[in-house]
């Protein structure tokens, strides 16, 4: 019988303990607002989904969390040695190689003149202090998790099992409703079957792509539907990783007559890889995926059987390509594929859904802790769903540019989808004796590719090759989807990757909305005027308030976001005042950083982040800082920021989340756009 238990409260209410629901989480306790997650499992996903992290999440990890997720990843992340390539093939091991993309070659491949003349991992070296990753999934959440607890001061460690305060795993969300006081969710501990109500301001769905509260709160997706069929094919072997030695890669795009596959190498040293496999209904199901066919199709993708191969798990996945409708219904927010699902071409799907917990924890903290005025929480569907669609677009495109090669090579999507179709319009027993040999006829064309002089085949081959070369097959790195798009009405649906990559140039203009550029200042103590080390102009928002929050002494912005202003005026004062005209309706505390060029103070190499610094450098840096009234001085060591941004503003009024909220030529000419 079901038990309903007395109301509990937390002023916010998280659905999924999934990246999202754990970044958002963290975020949150950093600033102070109490939260609990939800999560229907008993314990965190084990199943490697995506594995590509870009910059943009990188610099959130770097400057929002404390730097022991930084020095965590950086234990675990595989070399780039590994990964950097894509490489199409006949067969894993041993078959032709079509071609291979090297997603860092020393310069660029763009056949556009107009483009710079750097390759796309250059304009992101350029332009951030931080590095995209390839890393599973299942093996950042864990790190997530910890981040978590640790955030929240939740010490006893509840993974797996029951008994934390923070993320209540086994607990299923069942429903929600709005309340005059708050909004609620009724709760089902999975264990005792016992029904709980929580209570709270705000409940934010991280769900996932089946959302109950989306479904609950009657917010539609928009968008396509089923662009894809696939099998998820979860498995390992060592002795296929130690045997790719000879050419690691983060993907393998397999063509042969038996199998067409993507295989991600999700963790070499254990030798754990996804198969996708696409598959065809209505005439093809998941059922039809048993282990002796799972286990056929594996060793053709791999070229060999090896005996240590361990199949995980077996799961379809339809590939849509959907935003929701709305992003908020009153006290209920979306985020993550809750919000958004797009193909995974491009890597864009978790990264984008950490970037709206970004977006919106600020947000909720401003409003429960600075008594931010209310409209400030409409502005995370206005900012993040244009950009879900530029996302959702971009994936699109991506996931055309993925089918040119296969095209080359004589395969056709569409032709199998027909196949499909008219064979689902026959008996069952005949539509499934005579789907394989459609099929097989359709990946006839691919047996010409293991005999090197068959006319076709080197035809095909020549085709696919130049696609490979030209740059015009599936990229890895999008410079200015990743951390150059804004938080503007008009910011414009990207029309094609192309585009999308070698644009870059934007990056270093000011825009009201976009991020603040990357520029590496130099952090001098406050006594001795010696270098503490470079810090970057993106991580000042939120490693000053990780930093405060830390170093426990300056109670001004404690568990409070903030913004802060830059300024690089001659001015010998900044003034804070016209920012506090712009900030009113926040009602926020503003931290005022100083750039200056001195450049008689030696040059200190060392990257860092605000974090890092001793405690007493620290502690130094505040009792300076409160001393000047709020504010901060930077040397611009390099003359960057003289070169690069002084010319455009000479004061940058900056959110708590990195972005530009006003750019301020003077205090009488203010650019200010709400
Ligand atoms: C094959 C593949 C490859 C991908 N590659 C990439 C990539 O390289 N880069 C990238 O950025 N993205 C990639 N993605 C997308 C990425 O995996 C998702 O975008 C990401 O997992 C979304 O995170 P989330 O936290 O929003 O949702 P999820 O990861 O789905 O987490 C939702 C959580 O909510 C829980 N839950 C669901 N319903 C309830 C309920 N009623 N009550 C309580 N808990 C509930 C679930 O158990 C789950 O733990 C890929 C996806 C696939 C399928």
């Amino acid at each position: 019988m079901e038990k309903l238990k007395p109301v509990k409260h937390a002023p916010v209410l998280i659905a999924g303990a999934g990246p999202v629901g754990l970044t958002l989480s963290a975020l949150l306790s950093r600033c102070g607002v109490q939260n609990v997650i939800f999560e229907k499992n008993a314990e965190l996903s084990q199943h490697p989904q995506a594995h590509f992290i870009n910059c943009r999440t990188m610099e959130i990890f770097r400057h929002a969390y404390s730097p022991n997720l930084m020095r965590r990843i950086t234990e675990i992340v595989p070399d780039q040695s590994c990964w950097r390539h894509f490489i199409y093939a006949t067969s894993v091991l041993n078959g032709t190689e079509i071609g291979r993309v090297d997603n860092f070659p020393s310069s660029s491949t763009s056949r556009n003149t107009a483009a710079p003349p750097l390759a796309a991992h250059q304009v992101l070296d350029r332009h951030s202090p931080a590095k995209v990753i390839h890393l599973s999934q299942s093996r950042l959440m864990p790190l997530l998790f910890d981040e978590v607890l640790a955030e929240a001061g939740d010490t006893t460690r509840s993974r797996g099992g029951k008994g934390g305060h923070v993320v209540r795993f086994g607990h299923e969300v069942k429903d929600v409703r709005e309340v005059v006081e708050g909004v609620q969710l009724l709760v089902e501990e999975k264990e005792t079957c016992d029904m709980h109500v929580f209570q709270g301001h705000y409940v934010v769905a991280a769900d996932g792509s089946s959302s109950v509260i989306r479904h609950k709160a009657q917010i539609s997706m928009l968008g396509e539907r089923g662009v894809q069929h696939l099998m998820n094919i979860h498995f390992s072997s060592r002795a296929l990783a130690q045997a790719t030695s000879h050419r690691p890669a983060m993907l393998y795009f397999i063509y042969n007559a038996e199998v067409v596959c993507v295989l991600v190498a999700h963790h070499y040293p254990s030798g754990e890889f996804v198969a996708q496999v696409p598959y065809f209904p209505p005439a093809q199901s998941p059922e039809d995926f048993g282990p002796v066919t799972v286990r056929a199709l594996l060793d053709a993708a791999i070229g060999t059987a090896f005996t240590d191969l361990t199949v995980h798990s077996v799961r379809p996945w339809i590939m849509d390509c959907q935003v929701a409708q709305r992003y908020r219904s009153g006290r209920i927010f979306l985020a993550g594929d809750a919000a958004h699902r797009f193909p995974p071409a491009g890597g864009f799907g978790m990264n984008t859904g950490i970037q709206d917990a970004h977006n919106l924890s600020w947000k909720i903290a401003s409003v429960l802790q600075n008594s931010a005025n209310g409209a400030l929480l409409d502005t995370y569907e206005t900012e993040r769903r244009p950009v879900a669609e530029r996302n959702a677009s971009l994936s699109m495109h991506n996931f055309s540019r993925s089918l040119r090669v296969p095209q080359a090579l004589g395969l056709n999507v569409e032709q199998a989808k027909d196949a499909a179709r008219i064979s689902s319009r026959i008996s069952n027993a005949m539509s499934k004796a005579l789907l394989p040999y459609m099929f097989a006829v359709g990946r006839w064309p691919l047996k010409s590719l293991e005999n090197v002089r068959h006319p076709y085949g080197e035809m095909c081959l020549a085709k696919a090759r130049k696609i490979l070369r030209d740059g015009a097959s599936l990229p890895l790195l999008f410079p200015t989807d990743d951390i150059g798009f804004r938080y503007r009405p008009e910011f414009p649906r990207a029309q094609n990757a192309e585009e999308s990559i070698h644009h870059g140039l934007g990056l270093d203009h000011l825009q009201v909305g976009g991020r603040l550029p990357h520029i590496w200042l130099q952090c001098l103590h406050p006594d001795t005027g010696e270098s503490l080390g470079n810090i970057s102009s993106t991580d000042l928002a939120d490693q000053l308030q990780a930093a405060f929050l830390s170093s426990g002494i300056f109670d001004f912005t404690r568990s409070r976001p903030f913004a802060i202003l830059l300024s690089s005026s001659a001015e010998e004062k900044i003034t804070l005042s016209a920012s506090q005209t712009v900030l009113k309706g926040w009602n926020m505390p503003l931290i005022g950083v100083k750039i200056i060029m001195r450049p008689e103070v030696s040059s200190h190499s060392s990257t860092t982040t605000f974090g890092e610094f001793g405690q007493e450098d620290q502690q130094a840096l505040f009792r300076h800082l409160i001393k000047k009234g709020g504010c901060l001085t930077l040397n611009d060591i390099e003359g960057n920021w003289e070169q690069r941004i002084h010319s455009q503003a000479s004061s940058i009024l900056v959110r708590p989340d990195g972005h530009i909220q006003a750019l301020l030529p003077s205090d009488k000419d203010l650019d200010i756009d709400f």
